[in-house]
């Protein structure tokens, strides 16, 4: 599989690199390699670099190799595994890319209620083979994301009210270290390290494997948005509110500011408009879900009602094409501790000044399971937010998205009042304040103490960094 790599053109040590190609199963791209141009692409088209190499592992064997030859040519490594990092850092210039997306094995077993997924897996392929037998593991909103970076960062969606984080389904990890020493972590095994990648992200190895259990879901699923025209936001939102205060944590809720998209489900004439969605998922079934959201649904007059009886795969795929890979993005985020008046002000100003129609507002409702789990059980802060803001100005392309950046800026400076935490796999490149604000001091501490076990010498230190 792997094309021999012309040595001189990427200047790396010759014994190095002919040791590499002679035991390495998956594929290893230089830029001579015509599928270059391929493999260095991540999903946010902001983002151009061109690594030396891409060692693309076909299994944990490779992921070794990969990191020993990192060492021994001191290439900056950088570690893929969907490619969804925000600000890129899944590549580099120059460096090394260990990219795991090949690495795609899934095995659920039903009766256990669990499964094993190695670290090439995205979103939408885990749901599939999960709900195969009725299950599910809560995770993301997007199905194209990976599921490595994601469940190392903590993972919200549209289930975590009701099943929790996708860290407090996780079992075990296979990580491979710095040194290139495969450990195994679990609540018993190196708990220390355990507690560490359960929020800490891709800080102290790399994960080639994970393990979690599993919850019973669907296929049908009470889900999917609502919209009005974005000049009755005050009165939705006021609404909405109160509504999720007294709603049972089998529901989530997304409040969506946007344009509507121009999709075959959306009507010609809403196609570009301003609009204020509330995207609902009700985990338990279709009767009782049909039952909460029908307040929602019957509140004003919705421009748009798609909160219907659906599959649940279907629903995760909801987000997809407003967030296609190679498209432009900048994102902001902030955490608050509920929905003031002051707030929604802010909401109603920015809402109506997006002008891209990629541009888009999502605000997460956090709570239930997600905040029964203890602040110090796992490294992920944040557990008793109310809502996690995430600003998205986007473009198709470089035209206009200093314009969008700008406006993304503004409206997450015009809530920092409100601003309680955020949460870590949605920071862009923001310095260490802004990872120790992610963390809290007493976490972020106790990360760098794991961080000077595991990894001293801050080999892997693409991400968002917890400097030894
Ligand atoms: C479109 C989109 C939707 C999103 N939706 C959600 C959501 O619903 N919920 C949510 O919680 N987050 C969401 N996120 C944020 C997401 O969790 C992070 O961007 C995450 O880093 C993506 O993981 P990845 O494997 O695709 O990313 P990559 O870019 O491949 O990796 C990101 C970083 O994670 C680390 N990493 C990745 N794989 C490994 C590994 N195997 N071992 C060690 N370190 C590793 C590395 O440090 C890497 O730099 C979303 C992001 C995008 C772009």
């Amino acid at each position: 599989m792997t094309a021999p790599i012309i040595r001189t053109e990427i200047g790396i040590d010759d014994v190095a690199i002919r040791e590499l190609e002679e035991s390495f199963r998956g594929q290893l791209v230089s830029p001579a390699d015509p599928t270059y141009g391929e493999h260095r692409k991540v999903w946010n088209g902001s983002i151009d670099r061109s690594p030396a190499l891409i060692a693309r592992c076909a299994g944990v064997a490779d992921v070794i190799a990969a990191i020993r030859f990192a060492k021994k040519t001191g290439l900056l490594v950088a570690v893929r595994g969907g490619g969804h990092s925000f600000p890129g850092f899944s590549t580099t210039d120059g460096g090394i890319v260990i990219d795991l997306s090949l690495m795609k094995g899934i095995r659920v077993d039903p009766d256990a209620r669990t499964v094993r997924a190695q670290a090439g897996v995205l979103l939408g392929e885990l749901d599939r083979e999960t709900q195969a037998f009725g299950l599910a593991l809560p995770a993301g909103i997007v199905s194209h994301t990976g599921l490595a970076g994601l469940t190392l960062g903590g993972g919200i969606g549209f289930v975590m009210r009701k099943f929790g984080l996708t860290i407090d389904n996780l079992l075990s990890v296979d990580v491979i270290t710095a040194e290139g020493e495969f450990v195994k972590a679990t609540q018993h095994e190196n708990a220390d390290l355990f507690w560490g990648v359960r929020g800490g992200g891709g800080n102290f190895g790399i994960v080639t494997e994970f393990e979690f259990c599993l919850s019973s879901l669907g296929p049908y699923v009470m889900a999917g948005p609502v919209f009005w025209p974005m000049d009755e936001s005050q009165k939705v939102l006021r609404f909405y509110r109160d509504w999720i205060a007294e709603c049972p944590d089998e529901l989530m809720t997304i409040v969506v500011q946007r344009r509507a998209p121009d999709l075959p489900v959306v009507p010609r004439d809403l196609v570009g408009k301003h609009v204020l969605g509330v995207v609902c998922c009700y985990a338990g079934s279709i009767e009782e879900g049909e039952k909460v959201v029908r307040p929602l649904k019957e509140f004003g007059s919705p421009a748009l009602d798609l909160c219907v009886p659906k599959p649940y795969l279907t629903h995760q795929m909801t987000f997809d094409p407003s967030f296609r890979p190679g498209w432009w993005y900048y994102v902001r985020s902030c955490d608050v501790a509920e929905i003031n008046d002051d707030i929604t002000d802010v909401m109603i100003e920015y809402g109506q000044r997006i002008t891209s129609p990629i541009s888009s507002l999502a605000l997460w409702q956090m709570g239930g399971a997600v905040s029964r789990v203890g602040e110090n059980e796992t490294a992920f802060n944040g557990r008793n937010v109310g809502y996690t803001f995430n600003i998205n100005g986007n473009t198709e392309s470089a035209g206009g998205f200093d314009e969008q950046r700008e406006w993304a800026r503004s409206y997450w400076t015009a809530l920092s009042p409100h601003h309680t935490s955020v949460y870590v796999n949605f920071l862009m490149e923001e310095g260490e304040e802004r990872i120790r604000q992610a963390y809290g001091a007493e976490k972020y501490d106790r990360l760098k103490d794991l961080k000077r076990k595991y990894d001293p010498d801050n080999f892997f230190r693409l991400n968002q960094n917890i400097s030894p």
